[in-house]
């Protein structure tokens, strides 16, 4: 049982903000060298109208393959039930709901407010669903670059809202803004109130501090990361929103400090490079894997 739980959403989050398109075949190849790196939890893509982000138009197809892959939990992203359904029908292990707490994003995103949209989550709750988890995902958590400033009782609300029927909540800076401090004090406000179900943290390195934040979490309790290989990621609707927390640099981190993460950091340089085959004129991010890692260095075994 690792320590740390690491969830790659570079396929979701990563390509759905990406400026080039990405084969299926070449993200099942990633994928699949993602699996082969120790990735337990792998964010496949996305079920909303292929309209709407046409890289996330193969998700189906994807998360059918990811399926095959051994011990992975297979990840989709739904906006509502329509996509949940799609998500269920396609075979995913788990489904992630964001719910905006800034209401200028929640309605420039899913043209919901953020209570309407606690409600679409609610229903797909009521869905059948057997073996299949729901989380609940408090986007804009931190600040909004529409909004600005968002409130942390907006948060801990609709994290509260969500906890009553999710299997677990994570809480999201979707653009960047977070800083250590605050993330600290908004995990343990949510946690005051959820306890347990609050599980996950999602951080995007905007600002660079994905690292300096994601370790201010783990002090706050938090064992879940989201994150993505190269910093690939963003949100097509949070403008000047770029970058998840870098998937190879957070393992780096926490296996130095002697925390397990189940992942192989060779397997993982080794998938990154299936990435760059698969989506060349993309950029990737990323410190451990252009310095190496350091003479002497043993993970975590
Ligand atoms: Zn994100």
């Amino acid at each position: 049982m690792p320590d740390i739980h690491v969830c790659e959403v570079g396929p979701r989050d990563g390509l759905q903000n990406a400026k080039h398109l990405m084969s299926t075949e070449a993200k099942k190849a990633w994928i699949r060298a993602l699996a082969a790196a120790g990735l337990a939890e792998i964010e496949v893509g996305s079920f909303v109208p292929p309209k709407l982000i046409p890289a996330m138009a193969d998700t189906a197809e994807v998360v059918q393959f990811a399926r095959t892959l051994p011990g992975v939990t297979v990840v989709a992203l739904a906006p509502n039930l329509k996509g949940f359904q799609r998500a269920i029908e396609a075979g995913a292990h788990k489904v992630t709901f964001p719910v905006s707490a800034s209401r200028e994003h929640s309605v420039s995103n899913v043209r919901m407010t953020p209570e309407q949209m606690v409600e679409e989550v609610r229903k797909c709750a009521q869905f059948p669903h057997p073996g299949v988890e729901i989380e609940g995902a408090v986007s804009t958590a931190f600040g909004c670059t529409m909004q600005g400033v968002v409130p942390e009782d907006d948060v801990v609300r609709i994290a509260k809202a969500l906890a009553e029927f999710c299997d677990g909540v994570a809480l999201a800076d979707t653009v960047g803004y977070a800083n250590p401090a605050q993330v600290k004090r908004l995990f343990r406000k949510v946690k005051d109130q959820i306890g347990a179900k609050l599980e996950g943290a999602h951080f995007h390195n905007t600002r660079g501090l994905g690292l300096a934040n994601a370790l201010a979490a783990y002090e706050e309790g938090v064992r879940h990361f989201d994150s993505s290989m190269g910093g690939l990621g963003g949100c097509p609707f949070a403008p000047g929103a770029s970058g998840n927390v870098i998937t190879e640099d957070l393992v780096f981190m926490f296996e130095a400090m002697g925390l397990a993460t189940g992942i192989d950091l060779d397997k993982l340089f080794a998938a990154r490079e299936i990435l760059i085959q698969g989506i060349p004129e993309e950029p990737v991010y990323g410190h451990t894997p252009l310095a190496g890692l350091p003479k002497g260095f043993s993970a975590h075994a």
